[in-house]
Formats: structure tokens, sequence, C-alpha cells
């Protein structure tokens, strides 16, 4: 497994605030636990690199918190490699985001602490700290010139749902502030 600078082939979507995960702004996270996506948030679609920033900010987030891998990528071989490799728990589960039974999975002690979902898609990360009531960081998208065209397709989607969920939560306050005044 390759530790590389990947900044070249980290090109960004990049939404309003939202960056990438290795300039996640990790020191406010504590005493949380974290379920931290694979691919698209920490490598490329199907990749095992790990840029140097994106180890420093995994590193940062494992020191106050307790962080399991996800992804729901069914490659479990590559999965569980990348835990051993990062010194995390992988979330050992047939079950795929946004399903609840993903947190069958992992142990009693660790549901009870204040829960983040980190990844770069709303429709599966973010829908599934929707549904067990976490917190959503949503981090800018590790892309490949090599992405599939159906990723890319499912991408362009989910950047589009994010889009106008953006939109709306904008037309939301300004209603709400104008009721104010
Ligand atoms: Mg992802």
């Amino acid at each position: 497994m390759k530790l590389a600078a990947s900044r070249s082939h980290a090109a960004v979507h990049a939404g309003p605030r939202v960056v990438p995960f290795e300039f996640l702004d990790t020191q406010p996270i504590i005493a949380s636990t974290i379920i931290l996506d694979i691919d698209g948030t920490i490598t490329p679609d199907a990749k095992s690199e790990i840029s140097p920033g994106v180890l420093g900010a995994i590193q940062s987030l494992a020191n106050r918190n307790k962080v399991y891998l996800f992804s729901n990528h069914q490659n479990g071989v590559r999965n569980r490699a990348l835990a051993q490799r990062l010194g995390l728990e992988y979330i050992d589960t047939p079950h795929r985001k946004p399903s609840r039974k993903v947190l069958g999975g992992m142990p009693m002690c660790h549901k009870t602490r204040p829960m983040i979902i980190i990844g770069d898609k709303i429709l599966t990360d973010g829908l599934f700290a929707s549904r067990i009531g976490a917190r959503f960081i949503r981090v800018a998208r590790v892309l490949s010139s090599s992405d599939p065209k159906l990723v890319r397709l499912a991408y362009f989607l989910d950047n589009m749902i994010a889009y106008l969920l953006t939109k709306l939560r904008e037309i939301s306050h300004r209603d709400d502030s104008l009721e104010v005044t």
C-alpha cells in the first residue's frame, strides 16, 4: 500500500464552506465517535493511496476521538488493510450507508458518545448521519482521472442534490430573517 502525495489527483469538488478532508479544522472535534468514509473522502474511488495531509488529519482526529473507517465499496480486503495501515478500526458489517444497521458493527460504548459522520456524499454519508441523529461534516471530494463514468455520474447527481439543499437552506434562512425584522 502506497503512502503517496496525491495532491496531483486530489482535485476537488468545492461546494460552499466545503473543504477537503486534509484541510478540515480538527481541533474542535473532541470526545466523539467518528465514522470516516473512505472513497472520495480520504482516497480517490477504489484506491488506497493516502496523502501525507490526509494522514495528518486522521492522526489529529484519532488523538482525541474514536475513529472508525467505513465504506460502501464492497472491497473488504482493501478496506481492512487500509484501516490496519492507519491504526483505525473498520466497521465490519454487510450493511451499507444510509442504513442504520451499519451501527450494528460497532460496540455499544462507542455509540453513546456524540457521533460525527465525515464523508463526501450527501446521499449516503449525509443521509446516514440524518437517520442516526449524528452530525454530518461534508468534505470536498478526492477525484481521480481514472474514476469510472458511473462513479462520475453518481458524483454529479450527488453534487446536484447538495447544491439544491444548500439553496433551499439559504431561502429558508432568508425567510426566517424576514419574519424577525
Ligand atoms: Mg465517499
